[in-house]
């Protein structure tokens, strides 16, 4: 059934729940501009969930993009007193191992100086003794001011700010079609993914968020954008490696930084292109390549046990049409296209109230959201300045659970009776999924399963859903969240996508894991039978 419906109280419909478009709707609510948010799976479903969570000093780009290390620079240290709760302020080493670009290594404290961003050379010996799995012949090192931040986190406290601002979000809600008449987009088709529903907005302004589908849902308002998918894959340890972000110190390359995130550690990553960004998956070769290469600076990678891989796709515009901000990597290939962010107004393309905002980098979504948000005033002739700059992110109760620490220090604190731990890897307690399906309210059935596992730690453990999938579906049952067979169909989809990430990595004790989980799977729930 179609319904009309007339968002009097949404001006704005943003396309995309990824940090860009939750930081937009952020933006805009803190301008008093209500806006109504549209995600076709989940919020950080596309490389907002996939990526390595590194908040970048700039000193990765200093060579080959000053504007982008700038940008990054002052975007980092803000964030850092804005939204302290979703970072860790790990810092980070620049290490050369011999055989790296002896040129690079001797230029780049110049390189650094020039835009203004502070890295202390550190004798070697001083490094190795800070990062004792760093190899033994490190020949040059730098400590810079690199953290790490929680992107799921991050989407979930901009968008719950918004929303108690105004602003409205639907998920597993695609747009299908943008009607454009008369030099403007007139209606919008949306579509639940899940229930079927088909519903048509009229908004006065459309943000494009979409990331590296930026390029298709261009194409739908008849205003091509031309994009290019480059994926990239990382792969996650067993435990944390480092206290540190560990980057090679090299012009941006495959396999070159290592980013601890809680009590893990996270390497990566690759370029290789794809044409469909909805076809995006890890692959053996790319995790091999990685490997091979990263061992040089941290050989411990060469044994440690690995628990899943996963990609995320970068939208590399081609078409910047003067807008696009310079070239974030610069050594050929698909790094050498623009990952500066592009904003690109389509009234040059004659659709007057469209704009598209995507590419940059996690560490400067807010400074892309100011960016899409002053555009979006000066079309709907609203005079509020951008408050993002100053205005802390208040964490939410929705994001609070992606914290890694967080399940272990209140089921120690305040374990209650009756209470039971169902993901024991991140200690994740029934209390707390219940707590999760109530914050999430109207659309709380819609792929539980792969709900929770974006708001918490549920699944991300080294079992990867093995154990606590199961258990966790079970508990949704008796608590009366799932019904029929909706849960046995969430499991499966659940377990298919965390196998997308564990297929590439199986050797050893996760390939012992994979078996055992077949066996409970298709042995004890007979998963394999259903459609
Ligand atoms: C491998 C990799 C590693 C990275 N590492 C880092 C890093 O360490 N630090 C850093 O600062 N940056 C990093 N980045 C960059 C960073 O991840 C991205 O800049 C950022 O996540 C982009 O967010 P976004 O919201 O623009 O796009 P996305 O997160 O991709 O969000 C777009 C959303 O739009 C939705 N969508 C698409 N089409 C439709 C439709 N028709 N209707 C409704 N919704 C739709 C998608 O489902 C998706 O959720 C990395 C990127 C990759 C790929």
């Amino acid at each position: 059934m179609t319904k009309a419906l007339k968002p009097d109280a949404a001006r704005v419909l943003i396309i995309g729940g990824g940090v860009t478009g939750t930081g937009v709707a952020r933006d805009l609510a803190l301008r008093g501009i209500p806006s109504l948010l549209v995600e076709k799976r989940d919020l950080a479903a596309g490389a907002s969930g996939g990526n390595h969570g590194l908040l970048h000093s700039g000193a990765r780009y200093v060579g080959s993009d000053p504007e982008a290390a700038r940008e990054c620079m002052e975007e980092s240290a803000l964030l850092k007193r804005l939204a302290p709760h979703c970072i860790e302020d790990t810092k980070g080493l620049f290490v050369a191992v011999p055989g790296d670009d002896e040129h690079y290594i001797a230029e780049f404290p110049d390189l650094c100086a020039k835009v203004g961003l502070p890295a202390k050379e550190l004798d070697p010996k001083t490094a190795m003794a800070m990062e004792p799995h760093l190899a033994r012949d490190v020949i040059a090192a730098y400590e810079v001011r690199d953290g790490t931040i929680d992107p799921f986190m991050l989407c979930l406290d901009n968008i719950s700010h918004a929303c108690s601002l105004g602003a409205q979000m639907l998920r597993n809600t695609k747009v299908t079609a943008l009607n454009v008449e008369g030099g403007a987009i007139r209606t919008v088709s949306l579509h639940n993914e899940k229930t079927g529903d088909e519903l048509v907005i009229e908004p006065e302004l459309v943000i494009n968020a979409s990331g590296a589908w930026a390029g298709i849902v261009a194409d739908m308002a008849g205003a091509p954008l031309s994009v290019v998918h480059s994926q990239g894959t990382l792969v996650i340890t067993q435990d944390r490696l480092s206290a540190r972000v560990v980057n090679r110190l090299r012009m941006a390359s495959d396999a070159d930084i290592l980013v601890p995130g809680g009590s893990v550690s996270i390497l990566g990553t690759t370029s290789v292109r794809i044409d469909d960004p909805d076809d995006c998956r890890p692959t053996v070769e790319e995790v091999d390549r990685m490997l091979d290469d990263a061992i040089a600076m941290v050989p411990i990678l060469e044994t440690t046990r690995y628990i899943r891989a996963y990609a995320g796709v970068r939208p590399l515009v081609a078409d910047t049409n003067g807008d696009a901000n310079g070239d974030g990597d610069s050594n050929g290939g698909d790094r050498s296209v623009s990952r500066g962010y592009t904003l690109k107004d389509h009234a040059s393309q004659g659709v007057a109230n469209f704009i598209t905002i995507t590419g940059g980098k996690l560490t400067t979504f807010r400074y892309m959201a100011e960016k899409a948000g002053d555009l979006a005033c000066r079309k709907l002739k609203v005079d509020v300045p951008c408050r993002t700059r100053t205005e802390p992110l208040p964490p939410s109760d929705a994001g609070r659970w992606t914290d890694p620490r967080l399940g272990a220090r209140t089921w120690v604190d305040r374990a209650e009776e009756g209470d039971v731990i169902l993901c024991e890897c991140e200690m994740v307690s029934g209390r707390v999924v219940d707590s999760m399906m109530q914050e999430m309210a109207q659309d709380s059935k819609l792929s539980a399963l792969s709900a929770l596992n974006i708001r918490s730690r549920v699944g991300k453990g080294p079992c990867q859903g093995c154990f606590c999938g199961p258990r966790v579906t079970a508990h949704l049952y008796d608590e009366g969240w799932l019904e029929a067979d909706r849960g046995l169909d969430e499991l499966k989809e659940f377990v298919g996508r965390r196998w997308r990430g564990k297929a590439p990595i199986l050797w050893g004790v996760p390939l012992q894991q994979a078996e055992l989980q077949e066996a409970l799977l298709c042995g004890m729930l007979e998963l394999e039978r259903k459609p």
